[in-house]
């Protein structure tokens, strides 16, 4: 089966005022067909932008410098106008944190649904609305967006992104901006979706509890790097990570669901330059001195793959 997804020593970096930031540092990743994956990690791990650049979609104060992104084989950042289109309309969807930033506030929802799916007729795009969870499609179809609840637009915004079966959803913090009575039923419309259209799905999120429920593989990031991914369970029952095993126990059931994962002591690092070294080493209690003066690569450990020099001590802790 080939990677529907594939990050090859991505790295994105931002020019702004003050420099350039290194948001992605040298990223990997692979995505399979019909598969979920969340991406955990703390605000600035770079969460956003290889979603952003998964569709091409970056401010344009971004630049991809260097590597490859490819989506069913295509390099994303080398497709043509059309061909980005295409590939666009076609294979992704997007769902982001603010439903109401993804709608047009002058269009009535249902002109705004029936455009996502290319035009389709009344009753299609009624039958969109309930499948998204909306159980009066003619009120909500006739409504303007400010005249619909948070998770309502949210909805609206999930029927959307469906509309044209994409291969691949990409949902940025889904329900954060929900209340937190909704947020469930919220995910479990995107999973039910994401599983009826045989879609693979991408949950970048602070929450590590909604990854943990709703994701088959679990990814973390720090520093613009995917510093642990595997099975969910696996990585969660047995973290080979240091920064993996703090925000587990951050995040060691003391608060509600749906609550940002409580900060590890320090702060995650602003990159100017790709990292020469591990830049959890600040922050990490297993941090000897070839942490400063080596970058870690990836390497599989335990059904997994981890990007630590110490990992395996990491592990034997986690067994204790
Ligand atoms: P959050 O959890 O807060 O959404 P994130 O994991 O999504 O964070 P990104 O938004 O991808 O992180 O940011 C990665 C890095 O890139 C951060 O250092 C951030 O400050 C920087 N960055 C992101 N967007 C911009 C921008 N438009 N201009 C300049 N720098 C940016
Ligand atoms: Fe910690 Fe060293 Fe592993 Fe980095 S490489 S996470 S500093 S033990
Ligand atoms: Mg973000």
């Amino acid at each position: 089966m080939s990677a529907l997804l594939h990050a090859k020593d991505l790295v994105v970096a931002y020019e702004t005022g003050r420099g350039r930031v290194q948001a992605l540092d040298s990223l990997n990743l692979t995505v399979e067909p019909g598969e979920t994956l969340a991406i955990v990690g703390e605000s600035g791990s770079g969460k956003s932008t290889l979603g952003l650049a998964v569709g091409r979609l970056l401010p344009a104060v971004a630049l991809k410098e260097s590597g490859s992104l490819t989506l069913q084989g295509q390099e994303v950042f080398a497709a043509a106008p059309d061909a980005l289109r295409r590939l666009r309309r076609d294979l992704l969807g997007f769902v982001f944190q603010n439903p109401m930033s993804a709608l047009d506030p002058t269009m009535r929802v249902g002109r705004q649904v029936s455009r996502a799916a290319g035009g389709c007729g009344t009753a299609e795009m009624q039958a969109l609305l309930v499948k998204a969870g909306l159980d009066e499609p003619e009120r909500v179809a006739a409504s303007y967006p400010h005249e619909l609840s948070g998770g309502m637009a949210q909805r609206v915004v999930i029927a959307m992104a469906i509309a044209r079966g994409p291969a691949l959803l990409i949902a940025d913090e889904p329900t954060a901006s929900l209340d937190v009575s909704i947020r469930a039923r919220v995910m479990k419309t995107l999973l039910d979706l994401q599983k009826d259209a045989g879609a693979s799905l991408i949950v970048l999120t602070h929450d590590l509890h909604l990854a943990a429920r709703s994701c088959q593989r679990l990814a973390v990031m720090y520093g613009g790097r995917v510093v642990e991914v595997g099975r969910s369970a696996t990585v969660l029952s047995r973290p080979a990570h240091p920064y993996t095993r703090g925000l587990l126990a951050a995040a060691a059931g003391n608060e509600a669901p749906g609550e940002d994962l409580k900060p590890i002591p320090g702060l995650p690092p602003l990159l100017r330059q790709r990292a020469p070294d591990c830049s959890f080493a600040p922050r990490c209690p297993f941090a000897e001195a070839r942490c400063t003066d080596l970058r870690p690569e990836a390497r599989e450990l335990d059904r997994r793959e981890v990007v630590c020099h110490l990992a395996e001590r990491v592990l034997v802790e986690a067994s204790r």
